[in-house]
């Protein structure tokens, strides 16, 4: 090879050979460096199609899997596991434990459904593609596996009992596209009891529930700045006296046109969002102008408000109820609180310290639909109350013996710890009745008057009369 062409000299031979050498050494050099780029995208690529924390494979692999079983038009279903006791769990052990919970759980589940592929995107759910199952029968082997296996896990001498839920989306009813299809069985897996496990399978209905929750969530706000909210107060009435001793105060929420929606629901949607205090905030404020414009009306009468244990557990909140009494110079003794029973199995510990102090400091305490709570009638001498309201499921069945004579159980214990008693929803004359030979202290309920606006009230308190009831 010249080394230099115009003027034809020719290079020796040593240097063509190392010429030669430094080429290919560049050549090599390169190749080997383009290689390893290829080879870490490779990497890189993979890493992101596994989720870090369990191992598995994401939906970014999850997806075009499903792809190709509908190019080749196999059925399959989609098996949504979550774990819904994971966190709690977590506030009380380590995080290797956790981890360890994880790792044995998923290798639970890749043992019971060999064969199929497991996907996860989050810590605690994991989503299982079946190819090969019975629609008939497919619910019930998933829930003896959970039982058999998913609800007792053993970790360093430990043993967890696993909380999961698994929904089930087929793809010949349910649509095969990939997201829309593990969204169905992620909705399925949503439904029962929050801290029970189960196994759902998918229903278009609950599209339709799911709407009105997203709905009605997105709207609380809205409703409450465009006055939508209003108060009703239904009349208590005391035995002893036979007059209206006192009024519940229950939110409504007028939507015009708009789908009608009770306050069981709204306030159910409320406590889940975040949104309680904001509404429970709207309904002391108008109660507050109400009581005032009662006063001077020479109207006097207590009021109970449902307050949620949530609320009744935030310092700042209570705070605030002070402040917006202080300053409107309304005594406490006015206002009862009103929380229900049922809150009682979970928090009773934090909720009696709460209920002690404000006792303590002149608030009136009542319990809500007592009876429904789990433990109901071993704890009634650890309950910290002024009143139990009776719930309206038992003065239903109070023509019944075995309830009459629980009900008067209650009034005689209730009393004796120097209680009052309040029955909820006595709709007849015959429950009245029944109940006052019980010496129940206080009546609530349709038969004397379903909740009304506040001039309804006004006109009712003037006028009552118990011997229009007896
Ligand atoms: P609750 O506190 O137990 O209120 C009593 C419920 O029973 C009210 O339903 C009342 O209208 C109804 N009721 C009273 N007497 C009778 C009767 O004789 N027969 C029948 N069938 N029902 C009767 P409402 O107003 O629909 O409220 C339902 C629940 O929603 C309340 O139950 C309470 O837990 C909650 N709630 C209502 N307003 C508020 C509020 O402002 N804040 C909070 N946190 N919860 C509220
Ligand atoms: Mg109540
Ligand atoms: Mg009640």
């Amino acid at each position: 090879m010249p080394l230099d062409v115009p003027r034809g000299i020719m290079q020796s031979t040593e240097n063509w050979i190392i010429r030669l050498l430094i080429y290919m050494t560049i050549g090599f050099t390169t190749g080997y460096i383009f290689q390893k780029n290829v080879d870490m995208y490779k990497t890189l690529r993979e890493k992101d199609l596994i989720n870090d924390f369990t191992g598995l494979y994401n939906t970014s692999k999850l997806f075009p899997e499903i792809n190709n079983l509908n190019q080749n038009n196999e059925d399959f279903c989609l098996v949504f596991f979550k774990i819904m006791n994971l966190e709690d769990i977590s506030m009380y052990v380590d995080f290797g434990i956790i981890k360890d919970i994880i790792h044995k759980s998923i290798e639970d589940i890749q043992e019971k459904y060999e064969g199929n592929d497991l996907y996860s995107d989050n810590y605690n759910e994991y989503i299982l593609v079946l190819k090969d199952y019975n629609k008939i029968d497919i619910n019930k082997i998933i829930k003896n596996n959970l039982e058999d296996v998913l609800n007792a896990i053993e970790i360093n001498n430990y043993s967890f009992q696993l909380i999961i839920k698994a929904g089930v989306a087929f793809s010949d009813e349910d649509g095969s596209e990939g997201a829309d299809l593990l969204n169905k069985a992620r909705i399925a897996a949503d439904q029962g009891e929050n801290y029970e496990s189960g196994v759902y399978n998918y229903d278009s209905n609950l599209d339709n529930e799911r709407k009105l929750y997203y709905e009605i969530s997105s709207c609380i706000l809205n409703g409450i700045k465009n006055k939508e909210f209003y108060l009703v107060y239904q009349p208590i009435i005391s035995l002893e006296t036979n007059k209206i001793s006192g009024v519940e105060v229950l939110a409504r929420w007028n939507r015009g046109e708009r789908q009608s929606i009770g306050p069981a629901t709204f306030i159910k949607i409320a406590e889940e969002t975040g949104l309680i205090q904001k509404i429970t905030k709207e309904v002391i404020s108008q109660l507050v102008e109400q009581i005032l414009q009662w006063e001077s009306f020479g109207i006097d009468i207590k009021v109970s408000v449902n307050i949620t244990a949530g609320e009744l557990l935030d310092d700042s909140f209570r705070e605030w109820v002070r402040n917006i009494l202080n300053v409107n110079n309304i005594d406490r003794s006015k206002l009862e609180i009103e929380i229900t029973e049922r809150v009682f199995a979970k928090q009773g510990e934090k909720l009696n310290k709460v209920l002690k102090q404000l006792q303590e400091k002149g608030w009136f305490v009542s319990i809500d639909d007592y009876g429904t709570g789990y433990n109901t009638f071993k704890n009634l001498e650890e309950i910290i109350a002024n009143i139990i309201k009776v719930d309206k499921h038992y003065i239903d069945r109070i023509d019944q013996k075995y309830i009459n004579n629980l009900v008067k159980h209650i009034i005689d214990s209730v009393q004796e710890m120097g209680m009052t008693v309040v029955a909820e929803g006595v709709e007849t004359k015959e429950q009245l009745l029944i109940l006052k030979e019980l010496k129940c202290n206080k009546i609530q309920g349709y038969y004397f008057s379903k909740p009304l606006i506040a001039e309804d009230l006004a006109e009712y308190y003037k006028t009552f009369d118990i011997n229009d009831y007896m």
